[in-house]
């Protein structure tokens, strides 16, 4: 294409000015460019990916941090790398506590009698034995019991009923999830012997979302347990009759201590820069109460079948190392990430050039967003457009890399996030629900494909996005 005469002279311009602050970035070749396509394609094509979610959820299934089925997904990893043909597959430890959940029980006692559906939150301490039974003391949001006397709350059961609103990219969870997360500490600093919160979910189903409550040294840790949203509706409703809820809640739980656990590796070799490394995957471990088909079965199956079908089918290897990295214990506090993090965190950004994570469902892929250098831009803005047959649209936001590749982003690592439409991840996340079946086989086979695009290009084009 000929330029004109003045958009000629504005980038030479630009060029000179641009030159001293800016690396010169080699172009994308055509090649590569023809083989995203190619991949892009056949990826449309092929049903590794949900292939591998079936077998998964199928003959490992529900797979918490710390526990035998933990170890047995590792297992199930190991073994699947190496079928799938991986240049290398070895693991790299990782300390994990192993929290289990023995049996759960709450009913709403005065004024009427209700049964409730709750569950423990991930960590929770247990009631004592028998349970404990108080009168309810009810907050809106996590911010009114922090502005609460202890006064009222002292020798009462805490109930938070705050909501969580619907988005396509997960918005809402994180105004609420301080509930989960920090509402135990802050109840028991007031005198509270114990918390339920509305579950931190979009559904109407009677099923409570699980996830992680977190202690803190010096504060007792009380039991924490989610209702499910139709119980917290109800627990509403009799609360607007004026009359206080006596409430019995009665967790079992055994904490094991630590257990050895492992982040699984799989790679495809680079054939130029071996050492240079393009760093994708999602998290093994899952909650125990569905078998963890969106969290995070599939994100672990798509960048799986990413690396294969690229190992498969591409001309050649491409120039630099695809590393898939399974991380362990991911739901009880990224332990596995962080272990990661500890290790290879002073390479984030040198050899470990660019990563992605995939962990927001089985949705397809909406936008690209990338936090990467000025200069490499261009590389991000093409990936997109070669996406965008797939639906996926150029993202302003700066990209944080997902839960676990993240810790390598903090440390330093540019990163790329493929944006899937969570718009119903918050129904089934966390819950009994969490099953494969919710997962479509089309969407799995876009998402490969859209990751393809990212990875090949990521690993063949030799310039660098730090
Ligand atoms: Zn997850």
């Amino acid at each position: 294409m000929l330029l004109s005469k003045s958009l000629q002279a504005a980038t030479a311009a630009a060029l000179l000015f641009a030159a001293p602050v800016f690396a010169q970035q080699p172009d994308i070749a055509d090649q590569t460019v023809d083989t995203a396509k190619m991949l892009r394609d056949a990826a449309l094509k092929d049903d590794t990916a949900y292939n591998l979610l079936e077998s998964l959820t199928t003959e490992i299934g529900p797979r918490l941090a710390g526990s035998p089925k933990e170890q047995e997904a590792i297992d199930w990893a190991i073994a699947k790398f190496k079928k799938l043909g991986f240049d290398k597959v070895y693991t790299e430890p990782v300390m994990v506590p192993y929290w289990e959940r023995l049996s759960e029980h709450a009913e709403v006692l005065a004024p009427f009698t209700q049964p409730l559906h709750i569950t423990a939150l991930g960590k929770s301490v247990g009631t004592p034995e028998g349970g404990v039974t108080a009168e309810i003391a009810h907050f809106k949001t996590f911010e009114d019991l922090q502005k609460a006397d202890a006064s009222d709350i002292k020798g009462k059961i805490v109930f938070i009923s705050n909501r969580m609103e619907r988005h396509i990219d997960g918005a809402g969870y994180g105004p609420a999830v301080r509930a989960r997360g920090a509402g135990a500490v802050e109840a028991s600093k007031k005198g509270a012997l114990a918390i339920v919160i509305r579950s931190i979910g979009t559904d109407s189903h009677r099923l409570p979302h699980t996830g992680g409550v977190n202690y803190v040294e010096g504060v007792k840790p009380i039991a924490a347990a989610a209702l499910s949203n139709p119980d917290a509706d109800l627990m509403e409703r009799i609360l607007t009759r004026g009359k206080p809820i006596t409430l019995k809640l009665d967790i079992q739980v055994k904490h094991h201590g630590e257990v050895e656990m492992a982040n699984v590796i799989g790679e495809i070799t680079g054939r130029e820069q071996p050492e240079d490394i393009v760093l994708i995957g999602g998290h093994l471990d899952s909650w125990d109460l569905g078998t963890g088909a969106v969290d995070d079965g599939a994100g672990v199956a798509i960048t799986m079948a990413t690396a294969d079908l690229i190992n498969r089918l591409a001309p050649q290897r491409p120039r630099k190392t695809i590393r898939v990295v399974l991380f362990a214990a991911e739901e009880i506090g990224l332990v596995g990430a962080r272990q990661y993090a500890k290790v290879h965190g002073d390479d984030a950004g040198k050899h470990h050039q660019i990563g992605a994570e995939s962990d927001f469902g089985a949705g397809p892929i909406w936008a690209l967003a990338s936090n990467v250098n000025r200069d490499s831009t261009f590389v991000v803005d093409k990936m997109a457009q070669l996406m965008r047959p797939l639906g996926v649209l150029r993202h302003e936001r700066k990209s944080s890399g997902g839960p676990d590749v993240g810790q390598m982003g903090r440390a330093g690592m540019p990163t790329l996030d493929l944006m899937q439409d969570g718009t119903d991840y918050f129904d089934l996340h966390h819950t009994a629900d969490d099953t494969l079946d919710k997962v479509k086989p089309e969407h799995m086979r876009k998402n490969v494909a859209a990751w393809a695009v990212f990875t090949y290009i990521a690993a063949e084009w030799p310039g660098e996005f730090k």
